[in-house]
Parts: C-alpha cells; structure tokens; sequence
C-alpha cells in the first residue's frame, strides 16, 4: 500500500465515522437513451458519463464513499437510479447532465432540486461554484419535480452543465480540462458541505 492510498483509506474511515454521506453520482442516460435532443449532433450520454468519472475521482481522493448509477455506456432506468440511491443508509444523490435545446443560442448552467432544504442548499452551493469556476452564464437553480428528484429518499440535485446545441459551449465542453474543471468545481461544493 503506497502512502496516498493509506492516507486515502484513513480519510473514507474518517467520513464514514463522522457519518459522512455516501454520493451517489448518477450519470444521464447511457445505451439506447443518448440524452439530448432528437438528432442532436453531440450526444449528451458520454460527456455526461466522463463528468462522473472524474467527480467520482475527486470525491475519492478527498475520502468520500461514492456510489456510480451507471460506469459504462449502457441503459440505467430512472428507478433503478433511485433504487441505488435509497438502498443505502445515507446519500445524497448528484446527477450529471449537458443541456439542449431548439435554441442555438441557448446557453449556460442551471441546477435543479425539488425536495427539501437540504437538497435546495446543495444545488445552491454547487451552482455558485460552477459559476465561479468556469465563468459561464447562470440560468438559475430551479425546483422542478424531475423523476430522479422527486423519487430520491435523500438530498438530490441535477446539474445541467452546459447546452451541447449551442456552438461556443458544446466546443467549450468537448475539451476535457474544461469537463475536469466542471467535475472539480461540483465536487469542492459537494467536499465543502459534507466533510
Ligand atoms: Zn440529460
């Protein structure tokens, strides 16, 4: 055992004895469901699922026990991703998504949570950083009752990251320090509010 896997181990005890929660990264869509608008020419499923990745590598390294909904690109139904979120004693529940839209012109962040404080706190803390991490224009953190949201037992919110219809931001995401930039700035919201 290398050192920064030791230091690593004694950070996931830390957590799970201070009843830190497990984070559920749930990736959008995978397998037949591309994400996306019908015809979008970027498809939504990958770059979503590489978000996860990356966030799921930088909650681990800061000790965090995470659970992926999905770790390939296959189909995951909506409430089997709630199942894998509920099953366990204590989550909260992060969904990974790229936007699109009729709209070219459409652009920007926005979060979604539906129930609860706790979750309106958490899409409150990882917009802000989003916003201040990468400089894109915010389109607010709305309350909508998405399946994933209103089905969630614990704290749950949806990150829509970007619009892959429009030019400037689909170039913008199709750059994977830009994607390792989104992973580390919902993962400090998410390291801030719950060591
Ligand atoms: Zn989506």
């Amino acid at each position: 055992m290398k050192f920064p896997s030791i230091l690593a181990a004694l950070l996931v005890l830390a957590c799970a004895a201070l009843g830190a929660p497990v984070i559920v990264i749930d990736a959008g869509h995978g397998g037949h469901d591309q994400g996306g608008m019908p015809g979008q020419r970027i498809a939504e499923k990958g770059y979503a699922l590489d978000v996860a990745k990356r966030l799921d590598g930088v909650l681990r390294r800061s000790g965090f026990r995470t659970v992926m909904t999905r770790k390939g690109d296959y189909f995951v139904t909506l409430s089997d991703r709630c199942r894998i979120s509920n099953a366990q004693s204590k989550a909260v529940f992060v969904s990974i998504h790229f936007n699109g839209a009729p709209n070219p012109d459409a652009y920007g962040i926005e979060m979604y949570c539906y129930r609860g404080r706790e979750s309106a706190a958490l899409a409150d803390r990882i917009y802000r950083q989003l916003l201040a991490s990468t400089g894109a224009p915010g389109r607010g953190v709305k309350s909508r009752s998405l399946y994933v949201l209103s089905h969630a037992r614990f704290p749950a919110v949806l990150c829509e990251l970007g619009f892959l219809t429009n030019r400037g931001e689909a170039r913008r995401i199709s750059s994977s320090s830009y994607r390792q930039k989104l992973a580390e700035a919902v993962g400090a919201a998410v390291i801030s509010r719950y060591r």
